[in-house]
């Protein structure tokens, strides 16, 4: 009777540990494999024989699938990413002649939005929106002098979405912060910024995932046709354009 070799089995290694689910043949590349070392090991088995395992060289990453590099942001769904990993330089910030030198495009929804507010009886403005990386550069040294580094507020330079333009932090009268987030104002926008193209950017319970604390009073204008997917849901750019 014959006996051969089974067919392969595959596991793919991030720094030498299963990446789960990664049992096929080939594998995606995530920014989660930026900077660490990728491996595969194949393993094959035959009947009443000891099964063999070979593992291939690690690579370390240093490109995503996505077009990600390290230090560089990215985009995917025409969809600007920046965060902590994933910084703009100058010579990337998207400058408009918005409001507080934001892009325009998201300015002008900001101001759409806020008219819909004030028709549902709220006030809401801008406290931030356009930041410099020299201004950047002084909120990052700062909250580290008072917080520390590893808390989920500062942004070093290049990695705030307001370097790029496409975001606001948002107050009504003198409630801002997480006062905002308690106020009726704040509330209205947290269920109907989809509709102008605005998410909720760190959600509550999120920290993990998007690497900054719950900001009720932040918002990333990513256009309406993504928004929409974020309608009455906690979803995060990073699990809707999965990245996680
Ligand atoms: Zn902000």
């Amino acid at each position: 009777m014959f006996s051969g070799w089974g067919s392969p089995a595959f596991t793919w290694l991030r720094d030498g540990k299963a990446i789960k689910g990664a049992v096929a043949n080939c594998y995606w590349l995530t920014a989660k494999d930026l900077g660490h070392k990728v491996a595969v090991r194949v393993t094959v088995s035959a009947h009443g024989e000891k099964p063999k395992a070979k593992t291939s060289k690690s690579v370390t990453v240093k490109t995503s699938n996505t077009g990600a590099k390290l230090t560089e942001p990215f985009i995917v769904k025409g969809i600007w990413v920046v965060s902590k990993q994933h910084r703009v330089k100058a010579s990337y910030i998207k400058m408009g002649k918005g409001l507080t030198g934001s892009d325009k495009e998201a300015s002008d929804a900001f101001k759409k939005m806020q008219k819909a507010a004030k028709k549902a009886g709220h006030s809401i403005y801008i406290s931030q929106g356009y930041r410099s990386f020299a201004t950047q550069k002084a909120i990052y040294k700062r909250n580290v002098r008072i917080l520390g580094k590893n808390q989920g507020m500062a942004a070093p330079p290049g990695g705030s979405e307001h370097n790029l333009g496409l975001a606001f932090d948002l107050r009504s009268g003198s409630a801002r912060s997480y006062a905002f987030g308690r106020s009726a104002a704040g509330k209205w926008v947290a269920r109907n910024a989809w509709k102008y193209g605005f998410i909720m950017r760190y959600p509550k319970g999120k920290t993990k995932i998007t690497g900054f604390n719950y900001e009720p009073w932040h918002f990333r204008y990513i256009g309406t046709a993504h928004s929409k997917a974020f309608k009455g849901s906690k979803l995060t750019l990073e699990e809707y354009l999965g990245l996680v």
